[in-house]
């Protein structure tokens, strides 16, 4: 690709012209384990339907009311508590993005535990707030006093708490995050509790809501379709007490959501046993990779809560192009944070999948 002209260069930030694309892997030909979908298509019957349903859309209209349907199911779905309300997003990864616009207020500034999610600190750059990055420990749990002193410290606009985390897919401590939720509310910032991987969890943080709204007036739920099972479709959702949402909702695209995006979110809601058996095969699967990891004395793998695995290898460089050689796909993670070194991340696949998987993993170590 030829550089971009002078002249236009001075039109496009500097800071986003010494960033790199987020880069999307060649998967063509390969066991795809990288990205966290969820390996189970529809079934045939349910694909017909669905197609006859998608056939019949007004696709020459903008999206109509029927947005409302979808989040109505949603909430439902998630068992919304009373007083809350729920809003859409083209994918959380929009969410994350509106989240940062409209919190865009004099000196606000983000915080998230490091290594996390990549759109955290991405949101924060866009729109030009402060990140702050507070360090896991070395086993990847929440370092509750550098937490405290951070937030004390920056008195952050937005904290965000993957539960579970990516990549290091564990759940934290409940009693570490009540504090660290209790601890932005006295500081006047918002807590964005992101479980993307609600299927795969053992834990919802909407139970402790739930059980105690007083203490969650300041936190908002994000969750997705994508790890569920739609990653294609491209739907996110949030949740948080009525008036707080409706102030973030303002900055939404007014047509955000398809039509194509929330009928498939519709029909995938119906037929939500489907996706649930699925999940289970999923995490039956997931034990079944870390059982048999645990008797390799060379790899260390953490205990998971979502559809992927953290293990450190010897090398993390070879193992992940042995793997692809094998044309098996993962995550090379080991660059992304200095506690990551010589880490992949797998995300669990189907049974046959996992077997290829595992024997390439073992072959490139
Ligand atoms: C995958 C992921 C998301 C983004 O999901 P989309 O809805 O596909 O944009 C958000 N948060 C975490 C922690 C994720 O791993």
């Amino acid at each position: 690709m030829t550089a971009l002209d002078s002249k236009l260069q001075r039109l496009i930030r500097q800071d986003i012209q010494g960033m790199h694309a987020y880069a999307i892997q060649d998967s063509v030909g390969m066991v795809k384990l990288d990205a966290m979908e969820n390996p189970y298509g529809l079934p045939p019957a349910l694909q017909a339907e669905l197609g006859q349903r998608l056939g019949k859309l007004a696709l020459n209209r903008y999206p109509d009311g029927r947005v409302n349907d979808l989040r109505a199911a949603l909430a439902r779905y998630a068992d919304m508590p009373a007083g809350y309300d729920l809003m859409l997003g083209n994918g959380s990864d929009e969410l994350i993005s509106l989240l940062a616009l409209a919190c865009d207020v004099p000196g606000a500034s983000i915080l998230a535990p490091v290594p996390g999610f990549v759109m955290y600190a991405m949101s924060a750059q866009l729109q030009g707030l402060a990140f702050h990055g507070v360090p896991l420990t070395a086993d990847f749990e929440l370092d509750e006093a550098a937490m405290l002193a951070a937030i004390r410290q920056h008195k952050p606009t937005l904290t965000y708490i993957a539960y579970p985390n990516n990549p290091t897919a564990n759940l934290w401590d409940e009693a570490v995050i009540a504090r660290i939720i209790a601890a932005v509310g006295e500081q006047g910032g918002l807590v964005v509790m992101d479980e993307a991987y609600q299927p795969f969890s053992s834990r919802s943080w909407l139970d402790k809501i739930r059980a105690n709204p007083a203490a969650h007036g300041h936190v908002l739920l994000m969750r997705t379709l994508s790890k569920f099972g739609l990653a294609g479709v491209r739907l996110g959702y949030m949740i948080g007490p009525q008036a707080l949402v409706a102030e973030i909702d303002k900055v939404r695209p007014p047509y955000n959501i398809s039509v194509l995006n929330y009928e498939c979110a519709l029909f995938a809601l119906e037929h939500a046993d489907v996706f649930a058996a699925q999940a289970l095969e999923i995490k039956a699967q997931r034990a079944m990779i870390l059982e048999a990891l645990s008797a390799w004395p060379q790899v260390r793998a953490w205990n998971s809560d979502a559809n992927m695995i953290l293990v450190r290898v010897p090398d993390a460089a070879k193992a992940f192009e042995g793997m692809k050689a094998r044309k098996v796909l993962v995550k090379n993670v080991s660059k992304l944070h200095p506690s990551l070194a010589n880490c992949l991340r797998l995300t669990v696949g189907t049974p046959d999948e996992n077997r290829l998987m595992l024997a390439a993993l073992k072959e490139s170590l």
